[in-house]
């Protein structure tokens, strides 16, 4: 049981969008971005929900925050302008942050005031995270970071970035994974400059982020200096293993549900059950204290293929399914969907990497 009410919450998304408050799309959790309406959600006491009260979240457990996500991903409300810092950077910070860390950044997140952007990815550094080159130097009281990350998404609207840096090891040797370490950037400062890439949507969320000598005090610092590649592998179970990698389409599913039936609409119910049951249990281990890496890669792997089934299903109905009006959000939706869709396999980590991954753990556990 979880104490979240999922009808309070249901109702309480309804009441906004009747009041115009947001439009329903899908992917809303990435495309769908509103710092108001995060700013109304921080109001609300719906950001920040598994953190402690003394850092202005709600001290709840993931399983309510299974069911708050579910539902704004449901109402496909635009959550983009928290997602990252309240799904995985929170988090992260709770578990690794200094004090001075957690008491400046966490209330801020849970306000809808701090916009966190991901600084993973590099231009020669994807799926092998481990190739990252950016590099951290020892300064008086902290460090600088300069480098180049790619594909930061929402980098040009956030006010800080999670950065994955090199402090040692070399980026192509056997070492590579160690001598990673993880900080917390203030965007705000000389150093950075943030250049947006267009995307299939015109204006989009990608974003190129160049580092030269940005600063970050100690206190900034995620956990051990040298021990990221441990830490954000435990980060990418929160990143991966939530219900966004399931319900991007969801509201595209649910006007055709509405709209049109058939047996094929059945089969993907039938399949999203089955993945809301996986998300459960992803979130009770998160309960738990556990990192769930290859469950969450195994719920991310077969919820990508779900949410593209459904676009594959929308591009059967036709005019004759539904009325004038349902028509007209579903063509909208449908488009928007087919847009973001290319992206859903690649972000958080691709099919191929997924299927190694998962291999790998039932591998493991058969020995
Ligand atoms: C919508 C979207 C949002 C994103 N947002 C962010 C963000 O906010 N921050 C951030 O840091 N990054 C972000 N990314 C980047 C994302 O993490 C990378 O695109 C992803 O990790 C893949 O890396 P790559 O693009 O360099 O492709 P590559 O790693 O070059 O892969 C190219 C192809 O090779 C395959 N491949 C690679 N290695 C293997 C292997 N070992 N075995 C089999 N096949 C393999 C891949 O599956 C893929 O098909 C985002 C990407 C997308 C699409």
């Amino acid at each position: 049981m979880t104490s979240v009410d999922r009808a309070e919450i249901r109702a309480q998304l309804e009441r906004w969008r009747r009041e115009g408050r947001f439009t329903p799309r899908c992917d809303s959790w990435l495309a769908g971005y509103d710092e108001d309406f995060s700013r109304l959600l921080g109001a609300r006491g719906w950001i920040g929900l598994t953190w402690e009260q003394r850092y202005g979240g709600q001290g709840r457990g993931f399983a309510d925050r299974f069911v708050l996500t579910e539902e704004l991903l449901r109402a496909g409300a635009p959550v983009a302008g928290h997602w990252i810092a309240d799904r995985q950077i929170g988090p992260a910070v709770a578990r690794w942050g200094s004090e001075e860390l957690k008491a400046h950044v966490l209330p801020r997140i849970a306000a809808g005031e701090a916009r966190f952007c991901l600084g993973m990815s590099e231009p020669d550094a994807g799926s092998d995270l481990a190739a990252v080159r950016t590099r951290a130097e020892r300064v008086s009281g902290g460090w600088t970071l300069s480098g180049q990350k790619v594909w930061s998404s929402h980098a040009h609207r956030a006010t800080h970035a999670y950065v994955l840096a090199r402090t040692g090891g070399s980026p192509t040797g056997p070492d590579r994974h160690e001598g990673l370490s993880e900080f917390v950037l203030d965007l705000d400062q000389p150093g950075v400059t943030v250049r947006p890439i267009p995307d299939l949507h015109g204006a989009g969320h990608f974003c190129e982020v160049f580092l030269d000598r940005a600063v970050v005090p100690d206190a900034w610092v995620l956990g051990t200096v040298g021990n990221g590649w441990a830490q954000v592998t435990d980060q990418l179970a929160f990143e991966r293993g939530g219900p966004e990698r399931v319900l991007s389409t969801y509201p595209l599913l649910r006007l055709m549900v509405d709209g049109a039936g058939g047996w094929r609409l059945g089969e993907l119910v039938a399949r999203l059950t089955a993945l809301r049951a996986l998300g459960r249990r992803v979130a009770a281990r998160m309960d738990a204290g556990e990192a769930p890496v290859s469950a969450a890669a195994t719920l991310k792997l077969l919820g990508n293929r779900f949410e593209v089934d459904v676009i594959e299903a929308a591009r059967g109905v036709t005019r004759a399914d539904m009325g004038a009006e349902d028509w007209s959000r579903f063509t909208a939706m449908r488009a928007q969907a087919q847009l973001s869709a290319p992206g859903f396999s690649l972000r958080g980590g691709t099919t191929e990497v997924l299927g190694v991954l998962v291999a790998r753990a039932a591998l493991e556990e058969a020995r």
